[in-house]
């Protein structure tokens, strides 16, 4: 694929995911499936996007991601919560981005982790604001969320920041609204609302036992 064709191929994964309509057509069936639209009293879903190649397993359990050398240049936080608003405690939030260059870390873990979310469903990372690669215009941030639900797979995309209104999977749905203290460090919130797992698709009495 040439470099041309990769990046309307990018171009056209965000318009569909956004629900536009991508002449042909031909990438529909690769849009990432959005949760159902939120009934009457309940919160939005935060959306999916796609996981992007460089996920990596066996990331550390750990809320601080700064290497030797970094400044905290990004502390990330907020709650998971339910489709009701009720906070999901010990649900986990897993996140990995580029360095501040644009680049993964393919070999080790550099600038991923994972947390658990405490009793009122808080969870907290220190980290960098990641680069930006080709082809994307934005700096993002990539995430994994679970809590007695279907795993949400989205990006997160940090507010005076720029690039993003040029990207094409950006959207205000996923992105972190951010103070900046005097030291120059975003103090950037976000909250997850995950679709919980109904009793019709779950089948255990301890996946039952385990809704909050
Ligand atoms: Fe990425």
């Amino acid at each position: 694929m040439s470099t041309e064709e990769m990046q309307s191929a990018f171009a056209a994964m965000g318009a569909v995911m956004r629900g536009e309509r991508v002449p042909g057509g031909s990438l529909a069936g690769k849009a990432v499936r959005q949760p159902e639209p939120p009934k009457p009293g309940e919160l939005k879903p935060t959306p999916q996007e796609i996981d992007g190649p460089y996920f990596r397993l066996g990331a550390p359990q750990r809320s601080n991601l700064l290497e030797p050398g970094d400044k905290p240049e990004l502390i990330l936080s907020g709650r998971v919560l339910n489709e009701m608003g009720k906070p999901i405690p010990r649900a986990v939030v897993n996140i990995w981005s580029s360095d501040a260059v644009g680049n993964y870390d393919m070999l080790g873990y550099k600038y991923t982790g994972y947390v658990f979310t405490d009793e009122e469903g808080r969870y907290e990372f220190t980290t960098i604001v990641p680069g930006c690669y080709y082809p994307r215009d934005a700096k993002h941030i990539h995430v994994k969320v679970q809590g007695v639900s279907s795993p949400l797979t989205t990006q997160l995309y940090v507010e005076g920041e720029p690039g993003n209104e040029d990207d094409a999977f950006y959207t205000t749905d996923l992105l972190v609204r951010c103070t900046v203290d005097e030291q120059g460090t975003k103090h950037g919130t976000f909250d997850f609302v995950l679709r919980q797992v109904t009793e019709k698709e779950n089948v255990t009495p301890e996946s039952l036992a385990a809704r909050v």
